[in-house]
């Protein structure tokens, strides 16, 4: 009788050596596929600072070595501990999270090693590494136990956020001998997180108020000495029994017909919710109410916080802090890519080893066509999740730290100062139309190949023995957090639609574009992803077309004379644009199935190794995209009448 082949060794304790050495394709961003050149320049201020590197190569050499380390810890510490600290799980006893023993013994670890200040500037204690090299950890923890990571990222991110907000609102000084920070607002606080005596947490979501950010209610009042404090209460909130919480609150009243409505009234908060009376005893300014028992991410803090006229200081303008949540959700949406992509890589590896060994009908499953095709599509994905990745990470790193440079230490010369101005733009646009791209498709991956691993596993994929239901009760939480898929589709559609409202002639000149290349481009990998962005292009204008058609039925309504005023100002975004809502999941799809052809058509140009991946993409994008631009032209009218006759009801 056919027998199960034994437990994976990485789940069974005798762990892999690195998990470097056993993936090319990572090993091949660290090598070529990150331009690393103008991201070192930048971390290291063109080689100036003290104590700094002298060259490029130097520098990323230290990186390797890091994400080296980290590659041997993720695999060597973290792995083995991942059953037990899922089995295990965290206790909650007098409004405190405790963790279970080996999650305490991979942070100490985590502390030893000092990773939590990897990004931070040297002059504040840390390593000045790019943040490129915290998403590459995400990634190799991740791989090791998802959880785990989702703690770590709220030590280092937070310090990172801390900082960011500190050079936006104008409390970081500069100094140019030796040139560095030398004075910033949330020093302290940046000191003891990345000692790793402390965390931070990023508190958004209410009982009543998640994807609507709009309806939130906790609230911040300002005493008349200008101390402000918050009141309200706070749900899911990851690593949320920490110290330093990023609370966004409601400070101005906005919307005549309700207080407690619309974004602008937003600011941003940091409160400790604890500190330190002078005879050395804990105080405590707000409560952990409670952790959430959850299905998977067993070795991260889910927990709800009330806040009692709870002493907090405002970050940066009254009214911004929707703004400047974005700001830390965009790093944070690329860090859910990367750690969606190690989830995936321990999912694929997992299945791949298993079926090369379990014997069915004559041969393992892995020959047997459709298991082949699900672990090959597996692996492809993988590669096409890392492209895009990367390529997020890059530019919006790259935006990050041109704007750091243009606030603290502005280039003399008015030209060169609006060039760096120029490339800032350039980076910040690019990130902005891949991050969600990249939040929803490796998000959504994420479970997919969990799923298949499980199926490739069979019935030893339903039992605990393997961890293959551990990975998919992990990611399934994926494509809820830090935005959900729904969420990001809706953003990539209507910046999208947005760019055409705003530049039309611009919008028909790269549809042109793709269209021309398609037919014409002289490599034919080339005019295959052309021919996806020219879908895109398409199902971009016929969407536009139907918004634009519905709306001029209204204005055809109201007397001529009032056409203009008609079209341009009564736009009803619910209701105008709910074509475009009702397909923005299936769009999403195929501009992060056409991204992703387009990163690796770019590698592709640069090393031909690079063209079998695009090769297999595009094999299976290209029917995807058709059939998805097929679905968009052609459905949905029934629902969306039955949904207006409701709604009017
Ligand atoms: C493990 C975990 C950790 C978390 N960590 C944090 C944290 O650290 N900080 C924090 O602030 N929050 C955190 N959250 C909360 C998380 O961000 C929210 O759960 C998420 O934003 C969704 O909000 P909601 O749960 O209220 O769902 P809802 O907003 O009620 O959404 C429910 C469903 O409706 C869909 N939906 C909502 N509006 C629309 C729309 N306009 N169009 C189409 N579909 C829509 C959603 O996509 C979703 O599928 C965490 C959640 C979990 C599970």
């Amino acid at each position: 009788m056919a027998s199960r082949p034994e437990r994976q060794p990485e789940k069974a304790g005798i762990t892999m050596a690195n998990y470097l050495d056993d993936n090319p394709d990572l090993q091949y961003y660290l090598e070529q596929g990150i331009d690393w050149d103008p991201l070192v320049r930048l971390t290291e201020q063109y080689f100036t600072l003290d104590g700094g590197f002298e060259s490029t190569e130097e520098a990323v050499g230290f990186y390797k070595d890091i994400i080296n380390l980290v590659a041997d810890f993720a695999a060597n510490e973290i792995a083995p501990r991942s059953k037990d600290i899922d089995r295990l799980g965290l206790r909650f006893e007098s409004g405190k999270v405790l963790f279970p023993e080996p999650l305490n013994e991979i942070f100490e670890q985590i502390k030893a090693l000092e990773l939590h200040g990897a990004c931070i500037p040297r002059e504040l204690g840390g390593m000045n590494c790019p943040l490129m090299l915290y998403y590459i950890n995400a990634e190799l923890i991740a791989r090791a136990d998802v959880s785990v990571m989702a703690h770590h990222s709220f030590h280092g991110g937070i310090a990172a956020a801390l900082l960011m907000y500190s050079i936006l609102e104008g409390t970081t000084e500069y100094r140019t001998d030796p040139p560095g920070i030398a004075k910033t607002r949330f020093a302290n606080e940046i000191a003891e997180i990345i000692r790793g005596d402390a965390w931070g947490s990023m508190d958004i979501t209410e009982p009543n108020a998640g994807s609507d950010m709009a309806a939130l209610r906790c609230t911040g009042e300002v005493d008349d000495e200008g101390r402000w404090f918050l009141t309200g209460q706070k749900i899911l909130i990851t690593s949320g029994h920490g110290k330093y919480h990023l609370v966004v609150a409601r400070t101005e009243k906005t919307d005549a017909a309700d207080d407690f409505a619309g974004l602008k009234g937003l600011s941003l908060f940091l409160a400790p919710i604890h500190g330190t009376a002078a005879d050395g005893t804990r105080v405590d300014y707000a409560s952990v109410d409670n952790l959430e028992s959850k299905l998977g991410h067993h070795g991260s803090a889910t927990v709800s916080i009330s806040y009692e006229r709870t002493p907090a200081h405002l970050i940066g303008k009254r009214g911004d802090g929707f703004k400047q949540m974005l700001l830390l959700m965009n790093t944070a949406r690329i860090g859910v890519g990367f750690e969606s992509l190690g989830l995936c890589e321990a999912a694929w590896r997992m299945a791949k080893a298993y079926a090369a060994e379990r014997p069915s009908m004559g041969k393992t499953i892995d020959r047997h066509e459709m298991i082949a095709d699900y672990l090959d599509e597996m692996e492809n994905d993988i590669k096409g999740i890392r492209a895009l990745a990367m390529y997020a990470a890059f530019h919006e790193e790259m935006a990050q730290k041109l704007q750091f440079n243009l606030l603290l230490s502005p280039p003399d010369d008015p030209d060169d100062r609006a060039a760096m101005e120029r490339s800032r733009r350039r980076h910040q646009k690019r990130s902005r139309a891949v991050t969600p791209l990249l939040k929803y498709h490796a998000a959504e991956k994420a479970v997919e190949m969990a799923r298949r691993a499980i199926q490739i596993l069979g019935g030893g994929g339903y039992t605990t023995d393997y961890g293959a239901e551990k990975l998919l009760r992990d990611a399934i939480v994926f494509p809820i957090y830090e935005g959900t898929s729904q969420i990001q589709a809706l953003m990539a559609m209507k910046d999208n639609l947005m760019e055409i409202v705003k530049d039309p002639k611009g919008f028909l000149a790269k549809s042109a574009r793709a269209h021309k290349l398609a037919l014409s481009g002289r490599d034919p990998l080339e005019r295959q992803v052309a021919r996806l962005r020219a879908s895109c292009c398409r199902v971009l204008q016929h969407l536009m077309t139907r918004i634009v058609a519905a709306k001029f039925k209204e204005v055809r309504q109201v007397p001529i004379t009032d056409w203009p005023r008609a079209f341009t100002r009564g736009w009803d975004p619910k209701r105008d644009f709910s074509i475009a809502m009702l397909h923005a999941e299936r769009l999403t799809r195929m501009l992060a199935d056409t991204a992703v052809a387009e990163a690796l058509l770019e590698q592709a140009r640069h090393d031909a190794s690079r063209r079998p991946i695009l090769a297999n993409h595009l094999e299976r994008a290209t029917p995807r995209v058709a059939f998805l631009a097929e679905v968009i032209s052609t459905t949905g009218d029934t629902l969306l009448k039955e949904l207006a006759k409701t709604d009017k009801t």
